[in-house]
């Protein structure tokens, strides 16, 4: 059942700082909460700009999916909504083209059903207190007096969290590189860490280090897909936003560098002596970003969705005025809550500032794009 991810044992694991590989991811990630400055909320512009470009598809998304079928009850859930505003810019989007389809086929709006899905530890709270706000803006604008029920859904997505047959579009975005564990497979028999001085794969790995995370994206999105298989409605459809490689090597530098970078600004604060080596080489990032060969395997395996349409977007992950200290900033949001976790609320601004200043280098040196993937599917 659904509470797995809360069991005894699991508990027993949260006691044991610094042993990374036994941690519970489902319990322990979140974005940095609240609205202050080093918020999710105030740093996801990365992630915000990823939205704007991807809009069209997912409107594409929801015009080609409603052609017969229009429901009374349209349920929607964001997958990974996080605690900024972003969620509220997906959902919004989706919803006015949804309203569009009904108008253009003169059937009555619908009463739309709107989860709001994030792991327990996310800041729920922040996000419930701007629904007036997201009400208020769906009222004025596209006249849905009335019609959304919005609900909040605290669990892991790599679970079956909705009843049958109960959603209508599956969105979700940048939260899908995340694994539910730290893959197993990351230390040799005799328990020594064979990814050193690295928290992520990187082209000095073994293969065995790049084959576990693998092994893990695999068996998470097979699951991933065997529930939603079961929630969504046959015809509904899901838009996953993830950031992907575009080649096949394992240790490509598109969205890699980030996390080379990371674990160079760790091995900069064991250089001063300020992290225990062993803390670092037992620091594993529960992250993938997979191929395109890599997802189209898995939807065929699993076997309940066709692609309705993937694509690659490259896209610079840094604003216009290209600065270290921002992305830093946007970084950080994302990955402090881990990192602090691990290694110490003390170290988080020296790490930081450190991680800023060779970010500026790469920056400098006209570092890659990201590669944002956009899957749309349709259940079978
Ligand atoms: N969708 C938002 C937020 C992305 S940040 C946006 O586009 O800006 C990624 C979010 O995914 C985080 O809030 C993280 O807690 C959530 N997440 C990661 N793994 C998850 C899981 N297994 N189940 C539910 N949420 C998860």
């Amino acid at each position: 059942m659904t509470w797995v991810a809360l069991s005894t044992q699991n508990l027993e694991h949260w006691s044991e700082r610094g042993w990374f590989y036994t941690m519970e991811v489902a319990i322990l990630l979140h974005m940095n909460g609240g609205r202050g400055k080093k918020s999710y909320a105030e740093n996801s512009s990365l992630q915000k700009h990823g939205l704007e470009v991807v809009k069209p598809i997912t409107e594409e998304a929801v015009r080609t999916m409603l052609s017969a079928d229009f429901t009374d009850s349209f349920g929607i859930v964001d997958l990974g909504c996080s605690s900024g505003p972003n969620t509220f810019f997906a959902l919004s989007t989706i919803i006015r083209a949804v309203c569009v389809r009904y108008q253009e086929n003169s059937r009555p709006m619908p009463e739309f059903r709107v989860y709001l899905n994030d792991l327990p530890g996310n800041d729920f709270n922040s996000i419930f207190r701007a629904l007036p706000s997201f009400y208020e803006l769906m009222r004025e604008n596209d006249g849905v007096p009335g019609s959304c029920f919005v609900a909040g859904v605290p669990i892991s997505f790599y679970a079956r969290i909705f009843p049958a047959n109960s959603l209508h579009f599956v969105h979700s975005s940048y939260s899908f590189n995340w694994r539910s564990k730290v893959p197993s497979g990351l230390y040799d028999e005799d328990g020594k860490p064979l990814n050193k001085g690295n928290i992520y794969i990187t082209e000095a790995s073994p293969p065995k280090v790049a084959r576990s995370y693998l092994q893990q994206f695999q068996k998470d999105f097979s699951s991933f897909l065997r529930f939603r298989s079961q929630e969504v409605v046959r015809g509904g459809c899901m838009v996953l936003i993830f950031f992907g490689r575009s080649s096949t090597q394992e240790a490509d530098e598109e969205f890699f560098f980030l996390w080379r970078v990371l674990s160079q600004a760790l091995g900069n604060l064991v250089s001063k002596g300020l992290v225990e080596e062993e803390e670092l080489d037992s620091f594993h990032f529960p992250f993938y970003n997979p191929s395109v060969q890599e997802v189209e395997e898995e939807v065929k395996r699993e076997g309940s969705f066709t692609i309705e349409r993937f694509e690659q977007l490259p896209i610079a992950p840094w604003g216009a005025n290209k600065n270290g200290k921002d992305l830093a900033l946007i970084l950080r949001a994302v990955v402090e809550p881990l990192v602090k976790y691990h290694f110490g609320e003390d170290l988080m601004d020296m790490l930081f500032e450190e991680y800023a200043q060779l970010l500026q280098f790469e920056i400098n040196e006209g570092r890659k794009k990201l590669i944002h993937f956009v899957l749309v599917l349709n259940s079978k």
